[in-house]
C-alpha cells in the first residue's frame, strides 16, 4: 500500500490524501484552504483515479473534488446525509467564490449523480479494497474509513473526529479491530476543551442574563452541525424566549429533520426544531428584534450571511450578546471582533457595545480525546498526523512516542510505503 499526502498536512484546510493498492488508486477527500482565494491540493489526474470517498461535507474535505468530474465520471463514496450537505455547501461556495474556481454547477451536479452511498457500517469494494465506514462523531454525516488491501493491511483515515457524545451525535466509533496504518487528524493537539455538561450550563446563565434583561442574543453558528448542535442545547434547557433560526442553517436543519434517525437523539432535535422558528422575509427580520429572543444563523465567523444582518442591527447596544461558538480562524471577522472588540461595518472598524463571548463548542477531539483514539489504534500501527497546526502536532507525537507509540507528522507530496 502506497499513501502520498495532496495537502492538509501542516494546517486545517485542503486535506487530500492518495491511497494505491497494486491496482487501484483511492482519493480520501479532496479539500480547500479556505482563505481570501481558496488554497488546492497537489493535482492528480483524474483518468488514473479509481474511486474518491468522502469523510464529511466541510469544504476543507470537500471542496476540490468537482475538479475531478470535469471530464470523467469518478465512482465517489460517501453517507446519505453527506451527499446532501456537500451538494447544499458546494453550490454556497459556487455563489460566493466561483470565480476562484477551476470547476462550475455542473461539475458538482456530475459529482453528486456519480455517489453511492454508504453508510458507517456497511463493507463494500473499490477494486482491490475493502472498505468500512465508522461513524466519527464530528457533524451528521461524518464517517472514519477503514481500507483492507488483497494482503489484509488495514488502513484507517479518522477524517475530523469527536470521540465525546455531544446533544445531536454520539462519539466516534473507536472500535477498529487490528490497525497497521492510521491518518488521524490532529486539530486540537496539545489544547483541552472545557468540560461539555459545565461549558453548556455557563452558555445558558450567560444567553438567560441578557434575555432577562431585556436583550437579544446573536449566536453566529455553522449552518451544518452547529447551528443544531446550539438549538438543541437550547431545547434540553427549555429555553422560555422565542429562538429563530436563519440563513442557510434552515435548509440544512430541513435536511436533517429527514435524517433524525441518524442522531444520537431523534426526539431530542426534533423538539429543538419545533421549538425554533425562522423569518418569512425582510419584514419579519426586522420584527423579531422587537422583543428578547435568540437568533441561531450562519456564517458561523461573522464572514458574511444573515448573521451579519443581526450583528449590524445588535452591536451597538449594551444589552445585546454576541456569542461566538466555535473556533474562529485567524484574520476572521469573528476572531477580530474576539481580540479588538470591533467590527467592520461599511468599510469602518466600528466598537461592539453589546456583550461579546466565545463558547468553546467544538466537534473536534481534544487533545486527551486524541490520546485516547491514538490508544485504541494500538503500538503496531503506523500513525500518521495532519490538519493540525505544526507545533502543536509535535507535543502530540513527543508525547505518544514516550508511551511506545509509532507516530509521526505527515509530509506534504512524500510517498510513504507500507506492508
Ligand atoms: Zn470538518
Ligand atoms: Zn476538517
Amino acid at each position: 500500500m502506497k499513501i502520498t499526502f495532496l495537502g492538509g498536512t501542516d494546517s486545517v484546510g485542503r486535506s487530500a490524501i492518495l491511497v494505491e493498492s497494486e491496482g487501484t488508486k483511492l482519493i480520501l477527500d479532496y479539500g480547500v484552504a479556505l482563505n481570501h482565494i481558496p488554497g488546492f491540493p497537489a493535482h492528480i489526474p483524474p483518468k488514473d483515479i479509481d474511486g474518491i470517498i468522502l469523510t464529511h461535507a466541510h469544504l476543507d474535505h470537500t471542496g476540490a473534488a468537482p475538479y475531478f468530474y470535469v471530464s470523467r465520471r469518478i465512482p465517489l463514496y460517501l453517507s446519505s446525509l453527506t451527499l446532501e450537505y456537500t451538494d447544499l455547501l458546494l453550490k454556497d461556495f459556487l455563489r460566493l467564490s466561483g470565480y476562484y474556481l477551476p470547476f462550475e454547477t455542473i461539475e458538482v451536479e456530475n459529482m453528486i449523480s456519480s455517489a453511492r452511498i454508504m453508510e458507517p457500517g456497511m463493507d463494500f469494494e473499490i477494486g482491490d479494497f475493502n472498505v468500512r465506514f465508522l461513524n466519527s462523531g464530528h457533524i451528521p454525516g461524518s464517517v472514519q474509513v477503514i481500507l483492507e488491501d488483497s494482503s489484509g493491511l488495514r488502513l484507517l483515515y479518522t477524517g475530523d473526529i469527536n470521540d465525546i457524545d455531544t446533544r445531536l451525535l454520539k462519539g466516534a466509533d473507536l472500535d477498529y479491530g487490528k490497525i497497521d496504518v492510521a491518518i488521524m487528524e490532529a486539530t486540537y493537539a496539545g489544547e483541552e476543551h472545557p468540560e461539555r455538561a459545565k461549558l453548556e450550563k455557563e452558555f445558558i446563565e450567560d444567553v438567560y442574563n441578557i434575555l432577562d434583561n431585556n436583550g437579544k442574543v446573536l449566536i453566529p453558528a455553522f449552518s451544518v452541525g452547529r447551528a443544531h448542535e446550539i438549538l438543541c442545547i437550547l431545547s434540553a434547557y427549555n429555553i422560555e424566549y422565542p429562538v429563530y433560526i436563519d440563513g442557510m442553517a434552515v435548509k440544512a436543519g430541513e435536511i436533517l429533520l429527514k435524517h433524525s434517525s441518524k442522531l444520537r437523539d431523534s426526539g431530542l432535535f426534533k423538539k429543538a426544531w419545533g421549538m425554533a422558528d425562522w423569518p418569512s422575509g425582510w419584514k419579519d427580520r426586522k420584527n423579531i428584534l422587537k422583543k428578547p429572543c435568540v437568533i441561531v444563523s450562519p456564517a458561523g465567523m461573522l464572514k458574511g450571511g444573515m448573521a451579519v444582518f443581526y450583528m449590524e442591527r445588535l452591536m451597538g447596544k449594551h444589552e445585546n450578546g454576541i456569542f461566538l461558538v466555535s473556533y474562529q480562524i485567524p484574520g476572521t471577522p469573528g476572531d477580530i471582533l474576539l481580540k479588538t472588540g470591533k467590527f467592520m461595518v461599511k468599510g469602518k472598524a466600528k466598537q461592539v457595545k453589546a456583550k461579546v463571548k466565545h463558547f468553546d463548542f467544538s466537534s473536534h477531539a481534544g487533545h486527551s480525546g486524541l490520546v485516547r483514539i491514538i490508544e485504541k489504534i494500538g503500538k503496531d500501527a503506523q500513525i500518521f498526523l495532519m490538519h493540525g497546526e505544526p507545533d502543536k502536532m509535535v507535543k502530540l507525537q513527543n508525547l505518544v512516542e514516550e508511551k511506545g507509540y509509532r507516530c509521526m507528522r505527515a509530509d506534504i507530496l512524500k510517498t510513504y510505503e507500507v506492508s
